[in-house]
């Protein structure tokens, strides 16, 4: 058995030669660098993690992936243990969240295909958290682009970042107890740990990879794996990096997998939903195969960040026994939308608008709530050119009445004075990996109505269907994708609102004091660094 053998549980043999086409293993500056006997662990010795992701709130968020590492780094550093976070030196960072900002590292040389690109690392603190920002100085300007992802480069961006992370660890002497990697864009890390680097002495890391969504693989040519100095002959064979439908193609998410110690997704019924159905995208194989080494730990939500009771950004702060003060945050949400004031529910959207978040019945709810005693607010972000035009063209047709507003584009606080506002939420994806704004909503009072999939079914229980105790349901559930379904639900909500008031705050209370912040998910997550730990 070799060692990747032992420490993955199975994965295949690593094979017996690996090409590194810009330094030879000989060279000096590769040297093998034993690492200092440290002492036995115990599952509460404090643990050097190092988070590596390209997104970390509040300074590089596009999504939940951002919230996630954010909200999990901070518990965990809350709870004694050393954590640092590597991230892209983007040009899009928000450096006015960022404390102590100096380069911490200069002339960083990072092989990547035939140069060597000069990089330096900077260090900086956001909200408390440690973060090492990489900046290559090259003509690709990787992360100089005005935005975090969308380029036709990204595979390659992302492979660079993961290269350049590991060489930033080595050539720092920092050897982590655990590797917590994110995504595809990281899916490279564990690869490169243990085909490259652990044979220049980086043999103390464990890696943790979390999928946030397979629905994203990071596939490109296999000449990807020459960039990054690994050898295609070897890595392309279907139980390591060649992807399942595009012939000769890399899949780093899948490299991902099949190298880490173990891997984790973000709830346990997408766990289950991608081995076992399409939503695995032709992962389910892999999945399977390396079953053993994976399992669904639910996101948690920051409630440092996500708290009506201390949020800056709202009108008036409130809690489950002040919920009377709700309301001044909804005049508020009227008035910065000029909105009429009258009595009716606000039902909400906040949601990056795509095909996955179930833009078609998006839509739906915005015609219907309207027609139906309501007031709707969107805050969206369109990726797609075409459903961005879409919702403008809806955004014209509703520019001028009273119960509506439309809000295309990203603005971080004005989605808390949304939460704090709106009384109903509407999430319909198509699937949700975990889902984070049902949790947020369920925090501020606002009851959702979701989708049965992925995260939302871990969390949301029909106020009227449920199998639940009555003080856990929280929500509305419905199960087709389809307008009727989305209809009935959103129904039943809108009628507790108008004509059953106390039970309609009992569900808000009920989705208030739900425990959805990182405390537990953070022990999982212990339980499994401390399982993969020799
Ligand atoms: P995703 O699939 O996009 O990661 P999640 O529900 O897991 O979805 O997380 C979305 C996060 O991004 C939440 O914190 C939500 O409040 C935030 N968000 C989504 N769209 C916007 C937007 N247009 N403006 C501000 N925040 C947004």
């Amino acid at each position: 058995m070799d060692s990747l053998d032992r420490r993955t549980g199975g994965v295949p043999a690593r094979p017996t030669s690996h090409c590194h086409p810009t330094v030879s293993r000989g060279s000096p500056q590769y040297a093998k660098r034993p690492h200092p006997a440290t002492p036995p662990q115990t599952k509460d010795t404090p643990m050097h993690i190092v988070m590596v992701a390209s997104e970390c709130a509040p300074i590089a968020k596009a999504g939940g992936l951002g919230d996630m590492v954010h909200g999990l780094a901070h518990e965990l550093g809350a709870r004694g243990h050393a954590v640092e976070v590597v991230l892209p030196k983007y040009d899009v960072l928000r450096y006015d969240r960022l404390w102590d900002l100096h380069k911490a590292y200069a002339g960083l040389w990072v092989p990547f295909h035939d140069q060597w690109i000069h990089c330096d690392v900077h260090f900086g603190i956001a909200e408390g958290l440690k973060c090492y920002l990489i900046e290559p100085h090259s003509a690709h300007r990787f992360f100089e682009r005005g935005r975090v992802y969308g380029e036709r480069d990204d595979v390659e961006r992302f492979a660079f970042f993961s290269r350049a992370t590991l060489e930033f660890l080595f050539k720092s002497g920092k050897q982590p107890d655990i590797l917590h990697c994110h995504d595809w864009q990281t899916g490279l890390v564990p690869v490169l740990l243990y085909e490259v680097y652990e044979h220049y002495g980086m043999t103390h890391p464990r890696v943790c990879y979390t999928l946030h969504n397979v629905a994203h693989q990071g596939v490109a040519g296999e000449h990807i794996l020459r960039q990054v100095g690994l050898n295609p002959r070897a890595m392309m064979t279907t139980d390591r990096l060649l992807d399942h439908s595009h012939r000769g193609a890399a899949n780093l998410m899948k490299g991902g997998i099949v190298y880490s110690n173990f891997v984790t997704t973000v709830s346990p019924r997408y766990a289950q939903e991608i081995r076992q159905t399409d939503l695995g995208r032709g992962l389910q194989h892999t999945l399977n195969l390396h079953a053993a080494k994976f399992g669904g730990i639910l996101n948690g939500v920051d409630y440092t960040v996500w708290n009506p009771e201390t949020d800056p950004h709202i009108a008036r702060h409130y809690g489950p026994l002040t919920l009377r003060e709700k309301y001044r945050n909804k005049e508020a949400l009227r008035q910065r939308f000029l909105l009429r004031d009258e009595l009716r529910p606000i039902v909400a959207v906040i949601s990056r608008l795509d095909r996955q978040k179930g833009a078609d019945l998006i839509q739906h709810a915005v015609h219907y709530s309207i027609a139906n005693d309501c007031q709707f607010v969107m805050l969206g972000s369109a990726t797609e050119p075409a459903l961005e035009e879409t919702f403008w063209r809806l955004k014209r047709q509703y520019n001028d009445h009273p119960d509506c507003h439309l809000e295309i584009g990203y603005d971080e606080e004005l989605a808390h004075l949304i939460y704090a506002g709106s009384d109903i939420k509407v999430i319909p994806s198509v699937f949700e990996p975990c889902g984070l704004t049902q949790m947020i909503a369920m925090r501020y009072g606002v009851v959702p109505v979701v989708r049965n999939t992925g995260g939302l079914a871990d969390t949301v229980f029909d106020a009227n269907y449920s199998e639940q105790d009555f003080y856990a349901r929280n929500g509305y559930v419905f199960g087709d994708y389809s307008a009727p379904a989305l209809e009935a639900a959103l129904k039943r909500a809108i009628g507790l609102w108008h004509r059953y008031p106390e039970y309609f705050a009992q569900l808000r209370v009920n989705g208030m004091r739900a425990d959805h912040s990182w405390s537990h998910p953070a022990q999982h997550y212990l339980d499994v660094y401390a399982h993969m730990r020799p």
